[in-house]
């Protein structure tokens, strides 16, 4: 195990300022990105405010996942400007674009199994602030290695993984690697954070758990978008959602509107994709 009071006597990480609950945090304006003659993100538009929970969702091939990697550089946009904490970041390296704030997830777990929760979180934060691993861990001395890993517990136990911090990643359940994922990315002190589809593949339960972080984060002031599949989850959770659909926004509003929407209930009665109304209980025997 490690040794919390090495880590608790290191220099703590200088923080940034945080923005005021409800100012503009993040302004997509007609965002787009065509692949050959596919048009995967058409125009997409809505901005996220500080304190605030927005839900991207729609079915398979609706453009989610490459709308964030637009707007974290993952990928270059076809057209359109996004703007973070009031600057163009559009055509910014991803790299600029999370040391300014913004951190994200991918939408498949991506952590060393075999290595401590401890380490998976400060790795995280050595990968997204340098070249790489091995050249980061030979340019910290130790007092700044140990800085790291205190900013690592403190995130860990913000996240409610105290328990586990020894326990190597890849012996939890998913619905806590999901959440080792979290605290990796709130390491780098973000204003923001983006998760493509956190819930997919997690339990009831896990679900439930990994809300009550999200919320618990939004309370403390973090911004969040979530891309999301899973309808319900995003129901109990968002303060807004925009409704993605081959690329183009179907509806937009608050969770409750939503719901009601014509066009939203048409594709869903339509079937556009069946998951969209599997319930949340896995029934008797499917367990996995
Ligand atoms: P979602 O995350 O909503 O499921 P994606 O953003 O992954 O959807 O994909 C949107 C559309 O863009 C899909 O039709 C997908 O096949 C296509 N697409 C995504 N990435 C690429 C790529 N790198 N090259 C070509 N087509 C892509
Ligand atoms: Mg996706």
């Amino acid at each position: 195990g490690h040794d919390p009071a090495r880590l608790a006597a290191a220099p703590e990480l200088p923080r940034r300022p945080a923005p005021k609950a409800g100012d503009l945090v993040l302004e997509v304006d007609r965002a787009r990105k065509e692949f050959g003659g596919l048009v995967a993100v058409n125009d997409i538009s809505f901005s996220l405010r500080a304190g605030e929970i927005m839900g991207l969702i729609g079915p398979n091939g609706a453009g989610k996942s490459t709308t964030f990697n637009l707007i974290s550089g993952v990928a270059p946009l076809s057209g359109g400007t996004v703007r973070f904490m009031g600057d163009r970041i559009d055509g910014l390296p991803a790299r600029e674009i999370a040391r300014r704030g913004m951190a994200r997830s991918f939408q498949h777990v991506q952590l060393l199994p075999d290595m401590s929760v401890l380490e998976n979180v400060a790795l995280g934060a050595h990968l997204r602030s340098s070249a790489g691993v091995v050249s980061a861990a030979l340019r910290l001395d130790r007092t700044a290695e140990a800085s790291l890993l205190r900013e690592a517990a403190r995130q860990i136990e913000r996240v409610g993984l105290g328990d586990v911090i020894d326990q190597p990643a890849g012996s939890l359940p998913l619905g806590r690697q999901r959440i080792v994922e979290i605290a990796r990315a709130l390491c780098c002190d973000p204003i923001a954070l983006l998760l493509d589809e956190p819930a997919a593949g997690l339990r009831y339960q896990e679900k439930q758990a990994l809300a009550a972080v999200l919320d618990q984060l939004r309370r403390e002031g973090m911004s969040l978008l979530l891309v999301e599949h899973d309808m319900d989850f995003v129901m109990n959770l968002t303060d807004h959602l925009l409704v993605m659909d081959f690329g183009t926004p179907l509806a937009e509003g608050v969770p409750a509107d939503i719901q009601r929407n014509p066009a939203v209930l048409e594709a869903y009665l339509g079937g556009l994709d069946e998951t969209w109304s599997v319930p949340d209980a896995v029934p008797q025997g499917e367990a996995s």
